[in-house]
């Protein structure tokens, strides 16, 4: 790893603590920020490099487990740490940064701020000519709220930036279990065949989270499950579970394929989508008193049925469903095989498909359901039994799986943009999400209601129920 400066606006702030100090710190233990790279937090907060350093230090201990008394490599990290008092809108701190910029090392500046300010940002880093040709700028999500923002936030980077030099955050991808994902698709023989219309009967994908939306309720009731998980994390697993194989692991032959499969949705009918809204339960508010909105009509639970128009994925239904307060903390996407032609076995020994199930959170991991012969002595019975590879087991004890922030903040600096969206990714994906939004508002759509710490809606049941199928459950 090479020397470098990586600049966080908004080095104060929620993310930055909980998320990218912790990964870096993570990154310095595993030798990756050799001296003398450095960490500039840049925000409004009135401190100097001292208190910076304290706050990091409060931060670190929080996030990451340090064995007792072993704080030599927290001091070290500590010691490569600075801070400058700046303002994205005026120019207080802007002088001293240009100031402590050095020559000959990479510079990342992470946009850690809220999305009002990425304009300023981008003409201040050009103003005070704090770019050379292979700077990075990473850009946290959201990406704009509908097409139009997005256009606009690309011309504005785009005026200042190559593309080469946009990193635009998706986390999930930075998942090890999404890249994995890939891995399995792709560096073997046995998926590969089968991975179609023909062999697989649907496929569904499902992000739960058991908390609310206290705390980013003003963000979280303009933009709502859609924008805010649908758009981006949700549709990226899609890509990967849906594109062609490209031809090399390199970031446009992966990218040129994502932006394939967003083009290949179908528009949404309304009856395919279900919206709802958490009530309040077991002593938590309801959505509604969260954002103090007694009329509110945003969504906190999505799920919709999609289809993809192209060869491979012809007539196979993609099932979405994400949601806040629900039963529990789960993501995962299962693809679910077709039932074998023909039981040789007779029908008392049931109906038995495969399924591999890819576990992104809590518990990291892929399993494949086969089919075998229940024990016993008489008959065959059979019976579905779990290949299970969770990546702890396999990887051994002690052994850490890097944090999607860890992963791909080392890929800034390496300057690998495979798992980081391009431009007209995120747009493709706007223009498929908008008129679906704009149904919605139109037909005046209010969400289903909902008991908080439950699967969502009843008519998430029945979306997949019509067809004879039902959602895996969240607590398997
Ligand atoms: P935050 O409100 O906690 O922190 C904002 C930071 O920006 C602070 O350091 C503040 O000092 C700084 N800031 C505000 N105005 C400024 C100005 N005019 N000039 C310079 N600095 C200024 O926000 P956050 O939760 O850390 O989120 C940051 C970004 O990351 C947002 O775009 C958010 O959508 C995105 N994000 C956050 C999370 C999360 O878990 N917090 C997750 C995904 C994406």
């Amino acid at each position: 790893m090479g020397i470098f400066d990586l600049v966080v606006f908004g080095g104060t702030g929620d993310l930055a603590r909980r998320k990218i100090l912790p990964a870096l710190f993570k990154r310095f233990c595993a030798g990756q920020m050799p001296k003398p790279s450095r960490l500039i937090g840049a925000a409004r907060t009135d401190m100097d490099t001292e208190a910076y350093r304290a706050f990091v230090r409060i931060a670190i201990k929080e996030f990451v487990d340090i064995p007792d008394g072993d704080d030599a490599a927290l001091e070290a990290f500590l010691a490569q740490l600075e801070y400058v008092v700046l303002d994205a809108r005026g120019d207080t701190g802007w002088a001293t940064l240009q100031g402590m910029m050095a020559p000959d090392r990479v510079r990342a500046f992470y946009f850690s701020v809220g999305p009002g300010l990425f304009e300023d940002l981008a003409c201040k880093l050009h103003q005070w000519n704090l770019t050379e040709d292979d700077s990075r700028i990473v850009v946290e999500k959201p990406f704009g709220r509908d097409l139009e923002t997005a256009q606009e936030l690309n011309a504005i980077l785009a005026a200042h930036f190559h593309e080469s030099q946009i990193y635009r955050i998706d986390h999930y991808l930075g998942k090890e279990t999404v890249q994995n994902l890939m891995a399995v698709r792709f560096g073997n023989m046995l998926f590969e065949p089968l991975w179609n219309s023909q062999y697989i009967d649907h496929i569904q994908i499902t992000v739960a989270e058991t908390v609310g939306v206290a705390g980013r309720d003003v963000y979280y009731e303009r933009a709502g499950a859609m924008r805010d998980m649908v758009q981006n994390h949700l549709m990226q697993l899609l890509c990967l579970i849906a594109m062609e194989p490209p031809a090399k692991f390199e970031p446009d032959a992966v990218r040129d394929e994502k932006l394939k499969v967003i083009r290949a949705l179908d528009p949404v009918e309304p009856h395919h989508i279900v919206r709802g809204q958490y009530t309040s339960a077991d002593g938590v508010a309801s959505y509604r008193e969260d954002v103090g909105n007694d009329r509110s009509k945003t969504e906190s639970f999505m799920a919709l049925k999609c289809h993809l128009s192209n060869w491979r994925w012809a007539g196979t239904p993609f099932y979405l469903r994400t949601g806040k307060r629900m039963e529990v903390r789960n993501s995962k996407i299962t693809v679910v095989f077709k039932d074998a032609p023909h039981s040789i076995f007779g029908p008392e020994a049931g109906r038995h498909n495969n399924e591999l199930t890819i576990v992104l959170q809590p518990n990291e991991g892929i399993t494949l359901d086969v089919t075998i012969k229940e024990p016993g002595q008489g008959g065959m019975r059979l019976m579905d039994v779990p290949l299970d590879m969770s990546f702890a087991e396999a990887l051994g004890e002690g052994s850490h799986a890097p944090d999607a922030y860890e992963r791909l903040i080392m890929d800034v600096i390496r300057g690998n943009q495979t798992l980081f969206m391009r431009n007209d990714e995120v747009e493709a994906a706007w223009a498929w999400t908008d008129p679906l939004i704009r149904g919605w508002e139109s037909r005046g759509d209010v969400p289903k209601p909902y008991d908080s710490f439950t699967t969502g809606p009843d008519g998430a049941a029945q979306l997949l129920r019509r067809d004879g199928r039902e959602w895996r459950g969240l607590l398997s």
